[in-house]
């Protein structure tokens, strides 16, 4: 089985669009002809040499498709059959999969980390060498195989361009909210970074209940989404401190660092009320150290944490999500952005380099 998809070498070259050699399915597998694929976070981390992963790699790991064959042992999926993809189809065995933690999972972090499946193995090589799996998916490609339960089926009746996003940007975003901080209906909320993640983040604290909800972007268009998905506020950074000493004098019940950068989570925990939550949602790159005060811990009682994933099994937490976006509550048509066939994918990926607002995808 052959596919075609977008190699990545090395940082600063381009993205090679090659015919690559797919391993036969096993009894377990499922093939998936992608639809459309979101650049995340995590792929430009990889892109600007911010996470040191094995190359040659197929990036992306947001995507949405239709089943085009699946393996003899698989159950309650068939050919046809829309779906989105997850990158934490987990282990299920070691402790914190069978904590139900699945975006936790030993094992499919250190597949991350070595650019493989969960087990070990890439299923997929060019000319005779092995090419490596982006966040153990590898979703820039026109068809993936996958283990079926790394295809979760939609039900139909949503446009796979948005599908896609639901993906990682929406389970994370959202999940931060619902299952992370589980934030409480009349809270205060701010959201550090209205790209992708941040703008669901704002949706979830929206859907949750949250009755104040700033969201602070240098990008004016990034501030204009936000106020329109649901925030009360938005401001450019570097008016926030001035902007919540009116609207949230003693600090926000909740603050999400949807940036992962060092100095956004130091700032979000110093914009927590004594008592508050803040959580870390946005990938740090590699290497990065936290300077904090501990007294903001001790003192002031915050909880910081963060978060991988929405910190729910993806498979429980994709058909809440569905239920928010055909009730109406979970806008998924306005944060997609631009979309690419595969052979411009160059073009994507400095698309969303350069913030375009909206999710870059790319359609196989
Ligand atoms: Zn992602
Ligand atoms: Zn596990």
């Amino acid at each position: 089985m052959r596919t075609r998809a977008a190699l990545f070498r090395a940082v600063g070259e381009p993205f090679e669009v090659v015919e690559l050699d797919l391993e036969e399915p096993g009894p377990g597998d499922v093939v998936v002809s992608m639809a459309a694929v979101g650049i995340c976070g995590t792929d430009l981390h990889q892109v600007k040499g911010e996470f040191q992963r094995p190359t040659p790699m197929v990036l992306g790991h947001e995507g949405a498709g239709v089943v085009e064959e699946v393996g003899s042992a698989v159950r309650g999926l068939s050919p046809g059959d829309e779906v989105v993809l997850s990158w934490a189809p987990s282990c299920g065995a070691c402790a914190d999969c069978r904590r139900g933690r699945p975006a936790a999972c030993v094992p499919l972090h250190r597949a991350i980390a070595a650019g493989t499946l969960v087990d070990g193995t890439t299923g997929i090589s060019f000319r005779g060498e092995t090419v490596y799996r982006g966040t153990a998916t590898g979703a820039l490609a026109e068809r993936v195989v996958v283990a079926a339960k790394a295809a979760l089926p939609t039900g139909g009746g949503i446009p796979l361009e948005e599908a896609a996003l639901l993906g990682c940007a929406a389970l994370t975003g959202v999940g931060s909210v619902l299952f992370a901080a589980r934030v409480s209906p009349g809270s205060s909320v701010l959201v550090l970074g209205g790209g992708g993640v941040g703008q669901f983040v704002v949706q979830g604290a929206r859907i949750a209940g949250a009755t104040t909800i700033v969201c602070a972007d240098p990008v004016e268009a990034r501030r204009a989404q936000a106020l329109q998905l649901g925030a009360t506020d938005a401001f450019d950074p570097a008016d926030l401190e001035a902007g919540l000493a009116e609207l949230a004098p003693e600090g926000v019940d909740y603050a999400f660092d949807a940036v992962g950068d060092p100095s956004t989570s130091a700032a979000a925990l110093g914009f927590t009320r004594s008592g508050g939550t803040t959580v870390i949602v946005g990938l740090p790159p590699t290497g990065s150290r936290l300077d904090l005060d501990p007294a903001q811990l001790t003192r002031r009682e915050k909880w910081l944490t963060g978060t991988m994933y929405g910190s729910e099994d993806p498979a429980v937490a994709l058909p809440i999500l569905l239920e928010h976006v055909r009730a109406g509550r979970l806008d998924l048509a306005s944060l997609v952005g631009p979309s690419y066939p595969l052979d411009a994918i160059n073009e994507a990926v400095e698309a969303s380099l350069a913030g375009t607002p909206g999710r870059v995808l790319v359609t196989p």
